[in-house]
């Protein structure tokens, strides 16, 4: 059976990678109907925080991700917290020094430094260099008098190690490009590079599928997993595959600073999750070559690890809105008005409730879901219906109110008072003759009207928004205009 795991450290906000690699974790999960481990990767308690991972989880259930094992859940290889399972890395760390598999090293920072220094200066390979792999019980003690606190780290073999990735085939790290490497701090905290794999080894991985600024670290945990099957801890090694880099701006690669990869932007311009979803799913893997738009249920029946692209996928901001945009037409009206609610309130609307209007809200919802791209449009798209006044924006009523304008307007007003408020239709055929008898076409005939109504010159299809605002409010805002 299939286990997969996402295991996020909860240091600031979640962004896009994160979400990327939990969506494959996800759908490959799905897919195989295999099991989701989400497991929290609290080792770094300088970095880590609380509010880090209650924002962590928000974000999980907002994209609509559920878990087999993890927060909030339980599961057979509780806890999930890595905080929570320190005394396990001890137990583990002990029996690799027992075995042999690891040591004591006392090297300081500075010794290390200078003895890199030295080998970069003579072009040989700058990782370590083995110095206390195999320390006589003298040489131990006198460390030990100097008052040198070491820490744990691993014998790596003498060894090629070969694996396949999933993503990328075959690969192959010879043993010069892979160092021993530290697995427990001088004060006894286990680091990243024994915790995860014995992790992954207790609660039975079978995949494992991260982003590929983790491919270094996967020879050296083959090589610690052969150890922990020595051990017994371990089962079976893992299969890899490496998810290809996003790249942002300027083709650099995209980075947690960047403003673009927060979750939290996405949310708060009203992203749908199974759009941006959809999205991210094609930062690396497709449907098909004509379908670019597409649910999470169609993308768990088609996905194939093997089918990922391991070259380095651009993030594209635009593309990602045309996907949104999509799939809020995708969205059955009813839903479409129910999902914009939070942008038809407090702190992004600026009415106040008693002036929002359900009844106009309902009949304008069905001409705004068909122009949006992010639900946060809405709030600019609908005011005009539920503000005392337009808000006007003066751009657009500098390019709209040009020389004639009032004499256009006012036509318009004669017409449109006299023509049937039931019909958008007919409210066109008034603005059409008022445009005719100043020698303008409709588009530029209405421009002033729209402007003098919603106080923009782009917005929703003008003849509806005007029989939906009704005649008497209509008219009064072209006096006001007028005046
Ligand atoms: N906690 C690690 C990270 O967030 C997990 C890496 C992995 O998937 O092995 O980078």
């Amino acid at each position: 059976p299939v286990r997969v795991r996402f295991c996020p450290s909860p240091t600031g906000n979640p962004h896009v990678g994160l979400v990327r690699t939990a969506l494959f974790n996800w759908a490959f999960a799905r897919h195989h109907q295999g099991t989701l481990v989400f497991r929290i990767e609290d080792t770094d308690a300088a970095r880590d925080s609380e509010e880090s991972y209650g924002q962590l989880l928000d974000a999980m259930r907002w994209l609509g991700f559920d878990w087999d094992e993890g927060p909030e859940i339980g599961g057979p290889h509780a806890p999930y917290r890595q905080s929570q399972r320190m005394d396990l890395y001890k137990d583990v760390a002990e029996k690799l020094l027992a075995a042999g598999h690891a040591y004591r090293c006392y090297c300081s920072q500075e010794e290390l430094d200078t003895r890199r220094e030295a080998a970069r200066a003579a072009g040989k390979p700058s990782g370590y260099d083995g110095h206390c792999r195999d320390l006589s019980a003298a040489r131990v003690e006198e460390y030990q008098a100097q008052g040198r606190t070491p820490i744990v780290r691993f014998r790596m073999p003498d060894e090629t190690i070969t694996f396949t990735d999933l993503v990328r085939g075959e690969l192959t790290f010879t043993p010069e490009n892979v160092p021993d490497y530290g697995i427990v701090r001088a004060n006894g905290a286990p680091l990243y590079t024994l915790v995860n794999p014995v992790d992954d080894a207790l609660m039975e991985i079978t995949h494992v599928l991260r982003g590929e600024d983790l491919l270094s670290s996967t020879p050296r945990q083959i090589a610690l997993y052969k150890a922990l099957i020595e051990l017994g801890i371990a089962k079976e090694i893992p299969s890899f595959g490496h998810l290809p880099y996003v790249m942002g701006e300027g083709n650099k690669k995209l980075s947690k600073r960047d403003p673009e990869s927060s979750l939290n932007l996405y949310r708060e311009r009203g992203f749908l999750p199974e759009g941006l979803l959809n999205y991210l799913s094609l930062l690396g893997w497709s449907l098909s070559a004509d379908q670019d738009v597409f649910t999470m249920d169609e993308m768990v029946a088609a996905f194939d690890i093997a089918g990922v692209n391991p070259n380095p996928a651009r993030f594209d901001l635009k593309k990602c809105e045309a996907i949104n945009a999509d799939h809020i037409r995708l969205l059955d009206v009813k839903e479409f008005t129910e999902r914009c609610r939070p942008w038809l309130r407090a702190p992004f609307a600026p009415w106040a409730p008693e002036d929002f209007d359900e009844a106009k809200w309902q009949r304008i919802a069905p001409h705004a879901q068909t122009r949006l791209k992010v639900l946060s449009e809405i709030t600019d798209n609908v005011d005009f219906l539920f503000l005392a006044e337009p808000a006007v924006d003066e751009a657009s009523w500098t390019k709209a109110m040009k020389e004639g304008s009032d004499a256009l307007l006012a036509t318009a007003r004669e017409k449109l008072e006299a023509a049937d408020w039931t019909s958008p239709e007919a409210l066109k055929e008034a603005v059409l003759a008022a445009g005719e008898a100043h020698g303008l076409k409709l588009g530029k005939a209405q421009a002033p009207v729209r402007v003098a109504v919603t106080g923009r010159t782009v917005g929703l299809p003008l003849f509806e928004s005007l029989e939906i605002l009704g005649k008497d409010e209509a008219l009064t805002r072209i006096d006001a205009a007028l005046a």
